[in-house]
């Protein structure tokens, strides 16, 4: 009966790829680390081929291709390079499930190649449905291949979902953790740091998703998200800040009756649970204890303050091109004020502005949406200049 999951697992190096591998490796009965990709980091690349013995291996970064391959050259490991190959070995005949792990931009063309190869998507890659959420559903919906969601959030969502999926939705209720700079005013919001932006109380996780969670963009961007994984209008999605990040979301049926989903903060759950769904499979981590957690509590998010969220939320209500703006602009400015370019503040002051002059289009099409990511980079880069000659 059990036969096992073949996966290619894009951004096998990152945060969610080497948690995604942890998963693997304790359930070798069920799941194959088929494909392992990543960007730079040829060293831990090869470590981890050598250690799951993929089939495939791609590097990104083209100049790291030779080092790979002659890392791996006595062991049966085929290795590619470039972005070309990402959308090619999704397609693979023997790959049963894409885990996007990837980051940012880079996660649309494989997961697009990959639905049209017929392959389920585990999407933690959220900036896909971001830029392009109503193309790839939608063709998703054409092959038949299911979205399910890594995002913990989201997870949260679609297990609550299980068991109702002929009901209605009322609502959702994203919550948010609110970041480290949580309850803070704009005064003290000009000044704050790289160092401090990447500390964040409750996950470890990737330096862009980090920076976004501080900026609440991160909030905004699974807001998006959840509109086209779960098929809502944008009045049905609303988000609450949860300190503790315990109940990692909730659903509101049309009887006022709601399901939250919780556990300790741990991304190898939702990792676990699409791939393993429909079952849920034994696990070793650590359990929640109610005691440790005397006060579960709630906030109304600050999006006067924090201003990406409401930027966001206008961009799902235009539609069209305006969230692939958003997400372009917003890849730009997060790399900006991580080589400390630019402060806090003005990444949502040049995301505001690069919404304002990128033209906007409604029914983008997939080429209208890549021109809109490159014609938004190129004006928010213009607009980080000016701020950095002021
Ligand atoms: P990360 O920076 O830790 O890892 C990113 C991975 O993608 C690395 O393996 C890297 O080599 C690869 N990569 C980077 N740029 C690439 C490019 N241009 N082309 C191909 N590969 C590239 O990031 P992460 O924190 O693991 O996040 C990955 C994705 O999962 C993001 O979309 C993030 O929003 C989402 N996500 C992460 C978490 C988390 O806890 N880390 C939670 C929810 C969702
Ligand atoms: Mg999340």
């Amino acid at each position: 009966m059990s036969k096992i999951k073949h996966i290619a697992l894009l951004g096998a190096t990152g945060s969610i790829g080497t948690q995604t591998l942890e998963v693997i490796a304790a359930h070798p009965e069920l799941f194959k680390a088929e494909v392992l990709t990543a960007h730079r980091n040829a060293a831990l690349l090869i470590q981890q081929a050598r250690t799951f013995l993929p089939n495939v291996v791609v590097i990104g970064e083209e100049s790291l291709y030779e080092q790979v391959r002659d890392a791996l050259a006595d062991l049966p490991i085929k290795v590619y390079t470039g972005e070309k190959a990402l959308c090619e070995v999704v397609q693979m005949e023997q790959i049963d499930v894409v885990l996007t792990a990837l980051v940012g931009y880079a996660g649309l063309q494989p997961t697009l190649h990959a639905i049209r190869a017929g392959k389920p998507i585990a999407l933690a890659n959220k900036e896909t449905l971001v830029v392009a959420g109503e193309l790839v559903t939608a063709l998703a919906e054409e092959y038949r291949v299911p979205i399910l969601p890594v995002d913990s959030e989201h997870s949260a969502i679609f297990q609550c979902l299980v068991g109702e999926f002929h009901n209605p939705i009322e609502k959702i209720i994203l919550t948010a953790s609110g970041g480290p700079f949580r309850g803070m005013r704009r005064a003290e919001l000009e000044t704050v740091t790289r160092a401090q932006a990447l500390k964040h109380p409750n996950w470890e996780m990737g330096a862009k998703i980090t920076i976004d969670s501080a900026s609440m963009m991160n909030k905004g961007l699974e807001v998006i998200e959840a509109k086209w994984l779960f098929g809502l209008a944008p009045e049905q999605i609303e988000v609450i800040v949860h300190p503790q990040s315990i109940i990692h979301s909730i659903v509101q049926f049309q009887d006022s009756s709601m399901k939250a989903q919780m556990g300790l903060p741990d991304m190898r759950v939702p990792i676990q649970f699409a791939l393993s769904y429909p079952d849920r499979l034994q696990a070793t981590f650590p359990r929640f204890d109610f005691l440790a957690y005397p006060a579960l509590t709630f906030e109304q998010p600050d999006m006067e303050t924090f201003r990406n969220l409401k930027l966001a939320f206008w961009a799902l209500e235009q539609g069209g091109n305006a969230p692939c703006v958003l997400n372009a602009s917003n890849e730009v400015v997060v790399e900006a004020f991580l080589r400390e370019k630019i402060g806090f503040l003005a990444m949502s002051e040049v995301i505001e502005d690069c919404l304002a002059r990128v033209p906007y289009q409604a029914n983008a099409s997939l080429e209208q949406l890549i021109a809109s990511d490159e014609e938004a980079r190129a004006v928010s880069a213009e607009l980080i200049q000016k701020l950095v000659n002021k």
